[in-house]
């Protein structure tokens, strides 16, 4: 006879009928059975939730309840034990019924015995921990053991059900390592890997062993806390798992510095379900890492405010894209020495029905979030190539930026897209211009590489946008094939004082892209200090209010006949821009 008794619990109204099982029990010769006994439904259904017993035996008829009910409770929760189901009578349909929702098992009433009970406990066991492992096993990450998104998603449904009955409150925390990307490409994939890995042990170390943690994708963890019980409570912890996890990491040779930025929403505060909590941790993170590395932040009102703004942003946008609501406006590019204009850049406005202009800064990463961004590009590098096509009818024609988006480059039919552009519109080598993000550069490999490649082999050119801003690396610059660096207007313009901001910096920003052949773009150029240092400093091409804002295409036609008769274009008038 085994040690251990095996814990059941059985759910039956009819004290007769429970005698009977108990008693069939109390027979086995194999097993010692430890019986709870339980009479109505809703003190099952709350039973169910206590992890103490390892199978249920559940009688069908449950008053004015089935044991249906009952099932698909038990898998709402996710029980981990299996049901037996004893039916009354003897009917095919319902026992299938039964194994459909989930029964481990069904005994007909009349049939109930010592030895039948034996055999279909163990065998429901057995088979439902057999279940469980290879689920677990499933939902494991295989490099830290830890569980992954769809474990941890799963467990947050079921820590929030429990939590909806006891009033406990829970966090949920996302946090993300700085600079990861860094140390997997200058260290190597393997590297990487070990760091993650001993980051996933510190992490399972640092929290209680009733906190969840998992990792969800490439350098993002996340920890379920468990029952806190105030909000400095939870800062106490992150702050512990920031420190453990900033202490110097030894992996293979080296020993690392790491810091990691830490996003947390709590329950019931920021919402009552799984992936909403999830979407408003990640949220917060977003907002801790724009403030800098090695910082957390928690989900407020404020990220609310802007969540329901993009949401409803969002649902404007789809039909923006339809009612044709987008218009690009263009900057004109100049020659500095020359004062001619040599391009110009597409930047999008989005003309509300009311009147209202809104800026890209504002839908832009609301179109990336949602996807939507991949139809708006296509839109933009379409009207940007009809309006090279255009031009070139009249006569006059200058090359156009356009501005990609990381989450562009990232689906798959981009490269087509271009390509089929630039056919349509017979788009001669050196008309059409794509600036990227260090970003975009950061987030893909060698299949980006190749892509750009061939575009450039299209006679398309390749620009780093707001360079200095991301990650600036010059591995980036040698690695892709790039034409133009453009300068970011926030070391040039923005203080109160009429020279270059950060002159320092444009000048290396200069030297270096002089020393890689690349030309350089000035962006932000607001006063004639500016401009003039930038051209001591080597920088031949700027773009910024100093000349002009960004207008529309009929003001940018006119500019392009006038700049065909004298060198220097003239002004645009305080309308024309939208700033
Ligand atoms: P960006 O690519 O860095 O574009 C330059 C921004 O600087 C533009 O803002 C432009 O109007 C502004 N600007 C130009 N000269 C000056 C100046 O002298 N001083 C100052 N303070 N600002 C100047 P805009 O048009 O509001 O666009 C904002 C951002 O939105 C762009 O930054 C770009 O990242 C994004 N964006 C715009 N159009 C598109 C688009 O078609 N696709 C994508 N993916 N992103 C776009
Ligand atoms: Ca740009
Ligand atoms: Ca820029």
């Amino acid at each position: 006879m085994n040690a251990m008794p095996i814990r059941g619990l059985v759910i039956e109204d009819d004290l007769a009928d429970y005698i009977l099982i108990q008693e069939s029990l109390a027979k086995s010769q194999r097993f010692s059975y430890q019986i709870r006994h339980i009479d109505d439904f809703s003190k099952a259904s709350e039973a169910l939730y206590q992890d103490d017993f390892d199978f249920v035996l559940l009688d069908y008829f449950l008053g004015a309840h089935s044991g249906l009910e009952l099932l698909q409770q038990a898998r709402v929760i996710q029980l981990q034990r299996p049901i037996i189901v004893m039916t009354g009578s003897n009917s095919p349909e319902l026992d299938e019924l039964l194994m459909k929702e989930g029964a481990a098992d069904f005994i007909p009433k009349e049939e109930v015995s010592a030895s039948l009970l034996d055999r279909s406990i163990r065998h429901a066991i057995e088979r439902k921990q057999a279940e469980h492992k290879i689920a677990e096993l499933v939902r494991r990450d295989p490099l830290t053991g830890l569980g992954n998104r769809n474990i941890f998603e799963e467990h947050m449904e079921l820590a929030i059900a429990r939590a909806e009955r006891t009033g406990n409150r829970l966090a949920v925390v996302f946090l993300d390592l700085d600079r990861f990307k860094d140390i997997n490409d200058s260290l190597g994939h393997h590297v990487g890997d070990l760091l993650l890995t001993l980051i996933g042990s510190r992490l399972r170390r640092t929290v209680r062993n009733s906190d969840f943690v998992a990792r969800i994708g490439g350098d993002e963890f996340t920890v379920l806390l468990d029952n806190i019980s105030s909000e400095s409570d939870v800062t106490q912890i992150v702050e512990k798992i920031s420190r453990e996890l900033s202490r110097p990491a030894p992996v293979n040779n080296n020993t690392l510095d790491i810091t990691v930025s830490i996003g947390i929403a709590l329950f019931p505060e920021n919402g009552k379900v799984a992936i909403e909590l999830m979407q408003k941790a990640d949220m917060a993170l977003y907002e801790s890492k724009s403030r800098g590395a090695g910082s957390y932040h928690f989900f407020t009102d404020y990220l609310q405010a802007r969540l329901i703004d993009g949401l409803e942003i969002e649902k404007e946008l789809r039909t923006a894209l339809q009612k044709d609501e987008f218009e690009l406006y263009y900057q004109p590019q100049m020659d500095m020495n020359t004062e001619a204009i040599v391009g110009f850049e597409a930047l999008i406005r989005w003309n509300k029905p009311d009147g209202t202009i809104v800026s890209p800064d504002v839908f832009i990463p609301v179109a990336v979030r949602c996807g939507l961004i991949v139809q708006i590009g296509e839109w933009v590098l379409e009207t940007a190539c009809r309006q090279i096509y255009n031009w070139r009818q009249d006569g006059n024609v200058k090359p156009i930026s356009v501005n990609v988006s990381p989450r562009q480059l990232k689906y798959q039919g981009f490269l087509e897209q271009v390509l089929t552009c630039v056919q349509r519109y017979q788009i001669a080598p050196g008309l059409l211009e794509i600036e990227l993000t260090e970003e975009a550069l950061i987030e893909s490999g060698p299949v980006l590489s190749a892509a750009l490649t061939a575009l450039q082999k299209a006679g398309i050119g390749i620009a780093i946008d707001d360079f200095g801003t991301g990650y600036s690396s010059m591995r980036y610059l040698r690695d892709f094939p790039l034409d133009r660096i453009k300068i970011d207007k926030s070391f040039v313009s923005g203080h109160d004082a009429p020279g270059i901001c950060e002159p320092a910096i444009t000048r290396s920003i200069i030297s270096l892209a002089q020393g890689l052949g690349l030309e350089v773009v000035a962006e932000g150029v607001e006063t004639v200090e500016q401009k003039a240092e930038l051209q001591l400093q080597g920088c031949r091409i700027c773009q910024g209010y100093l000349y002009y804002k960004p207008v529309t295409a009929t003001v940018a036609k006119s500019l392009l006949s006038v700049s065909m008769n004298s060198p220097r274009g003239a002004k645009s008038d305080s309308g024309a821009g939208t700033e």
